[in-house]
């Protein structure tokens, strides 16, 4: 079996590595920093079964309109981080038209269905049983006609993709949730996602067990990679390191890195901010306030928020303000208490704007691979796509492989 070198120990890189490694190859995974780090350390933390769909664009005037003038906390944006994606945004609009769903679905459901599944195994192997809860995802709403729509979609995915859920209102919500401070008009709760009470935790312990089973981490500098006349080279710590075949899991950096290989792929970076609070009573399982775009999860730190998006540059210093708003926003039906000491975190989705992940060979360069670009569902889909790239990098095809293949999506819907 051949050498291989992943480039990237995110949830996506880490996963891709074991994956790999369990097919007999002898696999090198490699990063800037230590393991689970970037945006696998500083998410939301839940694996999510109920995305059946992946997150599309408004496409409301009304909605873009808020969006355009602020008014929305759960999207905030700079004049220089939307003229610099422009185009990525442009195509990400038009595939976010309606009529595109079913399609779209029909894909992503197959990854998300068995989401969990994939991370099973993992999570028993690593010793990460301790980080796992079952207990689903409530989507909470302060008002009767959000409440109603979220509803009738849930009865949608129920019928669609057989996603399974409870309607509650306002009081039974309440008497489920005692640390909310009043009832809100209802709640949809998801109940067999999971959640994570340290997402960069689990990508670590994930490679610790590449690890124990034989596989090499180095420290490296992916931005070294270079073609060679039978593989693939980058700049070691203890001089080149060598491969017949290379993948790229690098997220919200993979786009830079392949256009010195020639190849344009626009990705729209969604930036996210979380804070831990030292909540004097914590909710049982997390929920997205659905008012303001806020996950609220218990976790190891504390109860963590995570922001909804923020489109900046990407080397655009922090900015606290969206955290924030949302701090105000969330505090009239629940008590955050004093915020947990540390450096502001932030991380960065990594969208791609026909929202699937790509996951294949790179045309036009022989032995170079990729599995990246997983948006609002990284941490979800990391062991599912990282199979999904190990059997096509054994020869198997499917119309799934397919779909997610950077040759198809570029003709389709990135281009
Ligand atoms: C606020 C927020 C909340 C989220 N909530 C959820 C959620 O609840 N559930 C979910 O499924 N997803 C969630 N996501 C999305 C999820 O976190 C991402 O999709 C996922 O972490 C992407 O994983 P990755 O491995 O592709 O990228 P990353 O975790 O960013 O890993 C990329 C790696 O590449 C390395 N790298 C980059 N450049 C170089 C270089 N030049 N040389 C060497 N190494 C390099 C980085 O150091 C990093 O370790 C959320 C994201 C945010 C921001």
């Amino acid at each position: 079996m051949s050498e291989i070198l992943v480039l990237g120990a995110g949830m996506v890189g880490v996963s891709t590595a074991l994956a790999l490694q369990e097919k007999g190859h002898a696999v090198t995974l490699a990063d800037r920093r230590e393991p689970g780090r970037e945006t696998s350390f500083g998410n939301a933390g839940i694996i999510q079964v109920e995305a059946a769909e992946p997150y599309a664009m408004p496409r409301a005037m009304g909605e873009l309109l808020r969006y355009a003038l602020g008014r929305s906390n759960d999207l905030v944006w700079s004049p220089s981080g939307v003229a610099g994606m422009a185009p990525a945004l442009w195509r990400y609009w038009l595939a976010s038209a309606p009529s595109r769903r079913a399609a779209l679905g029909a894909v992503y459901a197959q990854m998300t269905a068995r989401s969990t599944a994939d991370h099973a195994p993992l999570i028993a192997a690593s010793g990460s049983e301790n980080l796992i809860a079952r207990d689903g995802l409530a989507l909470v709403f302060r008002h009767a006609a959000g409440f109603e729509a979220e509803a009738a979609n849930a009865a949608r995915l129920a019928e669609t993709y057989g996603i399974e859920s409870r309607v509650l209102d306002g009081a039974e919500w309440l008497r489920e949730e005692p640390a909310l401070k009043a009832a809100p008009a209802g709640a949809v709760h998801y109940t067999k996602s999971w959640s994570v009470a340290d997402p960069g935790a689990l990508t670590a312990a994930y490679a610790d067990l590449f690890v124990r089973r034989g596989g090499r981490f180095v420290q490296v500098d992916a931005d070294s990679l270079s073609a060679t006349p039978s593989g693939w080279r980058v700049r070691g710590p203890e001089g080149p390191i060598s491969a017949a075949r290379a993948v790229l899991c690098l997220g919200p950096w993979t786009g830079a890195l392949l256009r010195r290989f020639g190849l344009r792929v626009p990705m729209v970076l969604k930036r996210g901010y979380h804070a831990h609070y030292d909540a004097p009573q914590r909710p049982r399982r997390p929920y997205l306030d659905a008012d303001n775009g806020v996950v609220l999860t218990p976790m190891r730190d504390g109860l963590r928020m995570a922001t909804g998006a923020a489109l900046v540059p990407q080397g655009a210093p922090a900015d606290p303000r969206q955290l924030r708003r949302a701090e105000r926003q969330v505090a009239d039906l629940i008590e955050l208490g004093p915020r947990v000491e540390a450096p502001q975190w932030f991380g960065t989705r990594p969208c791609l704007p026909g929202m699937l992940p790509m996951v294949g060979a790179v045309p036009g360069q022989t032995g170079l691979w990729v599995n990246f670009g997983h948006g609002h569902q990284g941490l979800t889909l990391g062991p599912t796509t990282a199979g999904l790239l190990a059997q096509a990098m054994a020869g198997e095809t499917s119309p799934l492989h397919d779909a997610l293949a950077p040759a198809t999506q570029l003709k389709r819907t990135i281009r």
